[in-house]
């Protein structure tokens, strides 16, 4: 069979490949500590459980607008104004299934042969596939553990040529939990202004942050907010990765147009049930709850933080976002795929390795699970390495 080029261009999402075997790999009742899955461990509140009842009881069940019902759109609308600063219009606001497929139109919408997107390494693993898949080429920018994984404003502008198009940022970051502060997206402002390059802000971690400020990029200023697409989902903070919520929004209503015809030919509106059932957690009405489960993240992180840090041969900086900790395995085995293998077939211990996030010498492990797994988890680790 002839596949297209395109398709075969595409590697299989990383993460998802190593939840799934390790899940099967449980569930065959073998003795499996999974630290690779993306997700919380947390059930999605209670509050938005119940609103999904409503709509289902009333007959939501139709066919929306593409782009999402006017009350969730107002709600997007005004969490962005509240919580962010930002002052989007509801037109200028497009819902998906995830924000995963937010990303996906945007660059399907944006990214031609040859165009260069800029991508910070360690990145989420779908970047570069996506702009792969879109024609355009990824130009990746390396960090490393010793400026906390951050990219610098020197290190954007040596990217830049005449064909960049975009650039992404992720912050807090998956796989790193670095998180941009606000002079250091200054910085950045400035070497993009006078440029017509855009910048697609992923702010899925936005409220799992640690002590720390979370900006969201467009608010720096009106050039950056013009040039900025942001895009959020309610996956991570709110618990919500099985609804498939996700939605990106810009003041270029071109581009949003050009969206919501792309997802009319393919995936229509989503789920009727989950846009009812997004509006409280968008009105802040959860935020109770998503305060109890960012604790419980912290307490955890400080947890893990250390007992890796205990061990002579690894180290971790301390994240200040997301549930991720991205190890340096360098004084083990720099091969963190083989690393990876072996750490499976020998301690059953599940992690996934740096290279998927184009970092070699890194593995990545999250704490998005219960305390007893992470010290039972890490204390195999301890035992594989030494
Ligand atoms: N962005 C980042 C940085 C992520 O880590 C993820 C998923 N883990 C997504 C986007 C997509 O999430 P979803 O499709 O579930 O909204
Ligand atoms: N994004 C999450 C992760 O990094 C979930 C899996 C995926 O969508 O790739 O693990």
């Amino acid at each position: 069979m002839q596949l297209t080029k395109r398709v075969q261009r595409l590697n299989e999402s990383m993460t998802i490949a190593i939840s799934t075997l390790a899940r099967d790999l449980k569930k065959e009742g073998k003795d499996i500590l999974s630290f690779s899955a993306g997700e919380p461990d947390f059930d999605t509140p209670e509050i938005i459980k119940k609103e999904a009842i409503k709509a289902l009881n009333n007959g939501f069940t139709k066919y929306t607008a593409v782009a999402g019902i006017s009350e969730l759109l107002k709600a997007i609308s005004g969490k962005l104004k509240r919580e962010n600063n930002l002052d989007y219009k509801p037109e200028n606001i497009i819902t998906s299934n995830g924000a995963k497929h937010s990303l996906f139109n945007l660059i399907q919408a944006l990214i031609e042969s040859g165009d260069e997107v800029v991508i910070p390494s360690p990145y989420w693993v779908t970047y570069p596939e996506l702009v792969r898949y879109s024609g355009g080429v990824p130009v990746i920018v390396e960090t490393n553990d010793e400026n906390d994984f951050k990219m610098s404003a020197k290190q954007l502008k040596k990217a830049i040529t005449d064909k960049t198009k975009m650039v992404i940022l992720t912050t807090p970051s998956n796989p790193t939990g670095s998180l941009y502060t606000k002079k250091e997206l200054e910085e950045m402002a400035e070497v993009l202004k006078g440029t017509n390059i855009f910048v697609c802000s992923d702010e899925m971690y936005e409220k799992l942050i640690y002590d720390k400020e979370f900006v969201s990029v467009a608010s720096i200023s009106e050039d950056m907010f013009q040039r900025t697409i942001t895009v959020n989902g309610l996956s991570k903070s709110v618990a919500m990765t099985g609804w498939r919520f996700g939605y990106l929004a810009s003041p270029n209503n071109e581009l949003i147009k050009a969206m919501v015809k792309l997802q009319s030919q393919s995936s229509s509106n989503i789920n009727s049930i989950t846009q009812y059932a997004a509006i409280p957690a968008l009105e802040g009405r959860v935020d109770k709850e998503i305060e109890l489960m960012r604790r419980e993240f912290q307490k955890r992180r400080d947890l893990a933080v250390e007992l890796i840090n205990n061990i002579d041969k690894l180290s971790v900086v301390k994240p200040d976002g997301a549930f991720y900790l991205f190890i340096n395995i360098k004084k083990v085995n720099n091969d963190s795929m083989s690393f990876a293998k072996e750490l499976l077939a020998k301690k059953g211990v599940a992690v996934i390795p740096g290279i998927g996030f184009g970092s070699e010498g890194y593995v990545r492990f999250s704490f998005a699970t219960n305390e007893k797994n992470i010290i039972e988890g890490i204390k195999r680790i301890k035992e594989f390495v030494e």
